[in-house]
C-alpha cells in the first residue's frame, strides 16, 4: 500500500505518498501508543468530519498523549488531503502516534506524530447484492472490560484481537467475525457495530465496552425518525434464534445486512432496506429520490 502515487498529510505538510515514512523505533509501533480514525467523503464532503476529528483527539487523550492540532486544523488538513489527491468519494485514514524520541514503556517525552491519508474505497456491492447479506463466525476473542483496556479510545492496540478474529473467520469462508464481550454478551463485529430486528423493533447492544460508532448513532437517529422503536440493551447470543434481520453499521461498512451468524440465519428485509436508503440519503451518497426507490 506504500508504493503508489498521491499525497499524504504528515505532521503539517503534504508529502508524496511513497515518502510518508516513520522511524522503526517509534513508540507507537512497539507499544501500541497509536490511535486512528476512519472517515468517508461523499461527493466531496466528509460525513461528520468534526465528530471524527474530535474523536481522534479524544482517543489520544484517553491514551495520555496530545494531538498537537485543533479540530479545525485537522478538518482543514483532511480537506486538503482529499483535494491534493483529486478525490470526491473516498475513505480517509487519520492516525496519531507517539514518536521515536525515547524507547521503553515510559514515553513521557515523545512527540505526537499525525498523518492523514485518503484513498478510493468504494462500497463494493450494489444495493441488491448487498441485500443478500454477509456471514459472521463467532470470534474466539472477547471485547475486554472497560477496566481491562481503554475501550472508549479508537486505539490501534484494541484491533489486535479484531485482526485475529477476522483472519480466523476468513480462513473458514466467512466475511467477518461477531465478537462477544467479556460478559459473553453480543458486542460488535471486528470493525462495525451490530443491530438486530425482532418483531419490527430494532435492538442494539449498549456501547459500554466498545466504540459507540458515529454510524451507529446516526442510524439510531434515522431509525427513530422513521418511526422504528430502537432499544439499547444487553443482548445474549441465544437471541439470534428469534431475530429476523441483522445488520452492521460503520464508516467503511455503512449499513451491511447479515444473513448468517454461526448456525443462525436471517433474511435481510424491510428494515435493512430502509436503513441502507436512509443512511445513503443522510451521507449524500444518494439523492433523496434514489434513496426512496
Ligand atoms: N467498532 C469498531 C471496532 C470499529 O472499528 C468501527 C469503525 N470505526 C466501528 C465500531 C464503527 O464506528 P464508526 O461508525 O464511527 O465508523
Amino acid at each position: 500500500f506504500d508504493d503508489r502515487d498521491g499525497f499524504i498529510w504528515l505532521n503539517g505538510t503534504m508529502v508524496p505518498w511513497r515518502e510518508a515514512r516513520l522511524h522503526v523505533l517509534s513508540h507507537g509501533l512497539h507499544y501500541a501508543s497509536s490511535v486512528f480514525e476512519g472517515e468517508r467523503a461523499y461527493r466531496g464532503k466528509v460525513f461528520r468530519l468534526t465528530e471524527h476529528s474530535q474523536r481522534l483527539i479524544d482517543s489520544a487523550a484517553i491514551l495520555g498523549f496530545t494531538v498537537p492540532y485543533t479540530v479545525e486544523q485537522l478538518n482543514a488538513a483532511t480537506e486538503a488531503v482529499i483535494a491534493a489527491n483529486g478525490f470526491r468519494d473516498c475513505y480517509i485514514r487519520p492516525v496519531a502516534w507517539r514518536g521515536s524520541e525515547m524507547m521503553g514503556v515510559a514515553a513521557q517525552q515523545t512527540t505526537t506524530q499525525v498523518a492523514i491519508a485518503a484513498w478510493v474505497w468504494p462500497s463494493y456491492w450494489d444495493p441488491e447484492t448487498k441485500m443478500k447479506g454477509i456471514r459472521l463466525k463467532v470470534a474466539p476473542w472477547r471485547r475486554p472490560a472497560p477496566e481491562t483496556a481503554p475501550t472508549r479510545s479508537k486505539a490501534a492496540g484494541l484491533y489486535m484481537i479484531c485482526t485475529l478474529s477476522k483472519h480466523e473467520a476468513e480462513r473458514e469462508g466467512y466475511e467477518d467475525a461477531l465478537m462477544l464481550d467479556y460478559r459473553g454478551q453480543v458486542a460488535e463485529a471486528t470493525g462495525a457495530n451490530i443491530f438486530l430486528v425482532q418483531d419490527g423493533v430494532i435492538h442494539t447492544p449498549v456501547a459500554d465496552c466498545f466504540l459507540n460508532g458515529i454510524t451507529r448513532q446516526t442510524v439510531i437517529e434515522l431509525a427513530r425518525r422513521r418511526g422504528y422503536q430502537v432499544v439499547e440493551r444487553a443482548i445474549q447470543p441465544e437471541e439470534f434464534a428469534r431475530t429476523q434481520e441483522v445488520f452492521l453499521t460503520g464508516t467503511a461498512a455503512e449499513v451491511t445486512p447479515v444473513r448468517q451468524i454461526a448456525d443462525w440465519t436471517f433474511t435481510p428485509g424491510a428494515v435493512c432496506r430502509a436503513m441502507i436508503a436512509d443512511y445513503a440519503a443522510e451521507t449524500g451518497a444518494a439523492s433523496p429520490a434514489q434513496a426512496a426507490e
